[in-house]
This record gives structure tokens, sequence and C-alpha cells, in this order.
């Protein structure tokens, strides 16, 4: 292309040589490369366009393995920016897709057992979320509670990003720790985990008790931090069988930290997880351990 426009442009022949009808034959070749390359272009414009009828398909794939799907068109967000398709949880405006818990995770085992067979499907309405506002971010108040989404969520792709202060003052599971809490019950890690000792399993990232993340891709604290994770929410039997485990995959920064691991149950502090048969969807927790850990920019998509 580069070459044809070359040589439409070359104003005389090169200075010493004295063959103009070189020259004129060179436009002219120029001209019909040019001419076939713009007939090749509109051909494959056409062809591009060209639309398969519905009995064509069903031939083609009846008689090939190739399928035809009318897959639903999604515009990427530029820098962690939502997708088109995404469900804004907060964009730094309000709380307004927050609120209080209408539950939330437990310490043991014994807990899950007694509440989790009482939870009703579907939304509850509960007190507003007070959680600060702050120059765009989302901030923990200390003592004030955890929030929950208000709405409901199985499997979900979820962006967060997340900032642990800095505080030299704290150590281990003190310094800044908060949580996503999946269903209000699995938990990834919040904390910051950039020279400050703690168990592998409560590091940040970490499934909490669960999973050890592949790799620390902590940024030092005060820098903003983002996950992008794929949960896929647990699937009981009628009868309250086991039939799929939950499962999540876990970029930390960009960094691929939890590989679709197979989570044992609910998040326990205390003691060994297993399952116990509740609603098929419920909210995102964010968690209030007494630090004012910052959070902004979350979107979901519903998988
Ligand atoms: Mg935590």
């Amino acid at each position: 292309m580069f070459s044809v426009l070359f040589i439409l442009i070359l104003p005389k022949p090169v200075k010493g040589l004295n063959y103009p009808f070189i020259t004129e034959f060179m436009k002219i070749k120029g001209l019909i490369i040019l001419g076939m390359f713009f007939i090749s272009e509109l051909e494959a414009q056409k062809r591009e366009s060209i639309t398969l009828s519905q009995e064509d398909i069903e031939e083609i794939e009846a008689t090939t393995t190739e399928l035809y799907r009318d897959l639903n068109r999604v515009t990427p967000g530029k820098k962690g920016a939502p997708p088109s398709d995404a469900i804004i949880l907060f964009d730094g405006s309000s709380l307004d897709q927050w609120q209080k818990p209408f539950f939330d995770y437990s310490e043991s085992m014994t807990d899950y057992a007694e509440r989790l067979p009482l939870l009703k499907e579907g939304a509850h309405i509960t007190r507003p979320a007070d959680w600060k506002l702050e120059g765009g971010d989302l901030v923990v108040v200390p003592g004030t509670g955890h929030l929950v989404t208000k709405e409901l969520f199985g499997d979900v792709q979820l962006h967060i990003e997340w900032l642990t202060p800095k505080d030299i003052s704290k150590r281990g599971q003190d310094y800044s720790n908060s949580g996503l809490f999946f269903m209000g019950l699995y938990e990834i890690q919040i904390l910051n985990s950039f020279d400050n000792e703690t168990y592998s399993n409560g590091q940040a990232g970490a499934i909490y008790k669960q999973h050890i993340p592949l790799v620390n891709a902590t940024k030092p604290p005060g820098n903003w931090q983002e996950f992008d994770i794929i949960f896929n929410s647990p699937k009981f039997s009628e009868s309250g069988d086991i039939l799929n485990p939950a499962r999540i995959t876990v970029f930390h920064n960009g960094v691929l930290i939890q590989n679709n691991v197979y989570l044992t149950g609910p998040t326990c502090y205390i003691g060994q997880a297993y399952y116990v048969k509740h609603p098929e969807k419920l909210p995102i927790l964010l968690q209030n351990h007494g630090n004012p850990v910052r959070f902004r920019n979350i979107w979901a998509r519903k998988l």
C-alpha cells in the first residue's frame, strides 16, 4: 500500500536519470494496484456483511463441528472501569447499593449449622449503610458493623479496588484487615500483606483459612490495589447435599493468586468448614474488622 502511494507521489524522475516513460509506467502500475486493493477491500466487506439464515446455520451445525451463537456484545471499560453490562456497586457517588447485613458469617460451623437453614430466599431490606463516603472512597467506620449489597448474587465476576492505610503501629491480622465475603459466607482476605507477618492462609488474597495465595502480589500500604474475582456459588440438592462446591479464581493487581480453587465450606475462624445448604443468591459482604480500609470502583457481572 505504502509503496503504491510512494510511486504515485513521485514528483519527477530521479535527478540524473532521464527515463520519463519509466515514471509514467510506474504511476499507471501504481494506479492499477491501488484500484485492485480497493476492489478487494469492498469484496471483503461484502463477504463479512452476509448473514447466514437460520436454515444455513442448522445445516452447518448438523454437518460440521462449527457453532453459531449470538453473543451479547460487551464494551470493555478502560483501566478497570466497568464494562457496559456491569452492575455498578460503588462509583464514588453514593452508598445506595449497600445496606446493613440481615445475616453475616460465623466463627464456627456450629453457628452456621443453626442459622443457615433459617435464611429466607430473596431480598431483605435492612438499615442504610453507615460507612463514610470520603473523597469518592468508601471508608470503613470502626464499630459500625459490616455492609452488604442490596443486590443478591450467585455466580458472579467482581472487580473491587481497596487501600490498606499505612499504620506502623499495627501488626499481623490487625494491620488494615477487611474482607470480601461472597454470599456473606466465603471470604477473600483483605489485609496489608506487604512486610507484615501473619499466617499464610490469612494474608491478603487468601481464601481465609482454606487456600494460601499462589504468590504475594501485594503493594505497600497506602496504595490502591485491585481484585478481579470469579466466584462460582455452591450448588445443593433438594435434600441439602452439596452437588458442586464453591469455586474461586482471583487476580490480585493483575496476577493470578487463586486458580479455580474449591472451597470446603463457609469461612470459619475456628475449626474445619463443611457445607450447609443456603439460598442460591445472597449479598456480597464487606467486612468491618475495625480498621479504616478504603474501597472504590466496585462492579459486578452476574454469570
Ligand atoms: Mg478479613
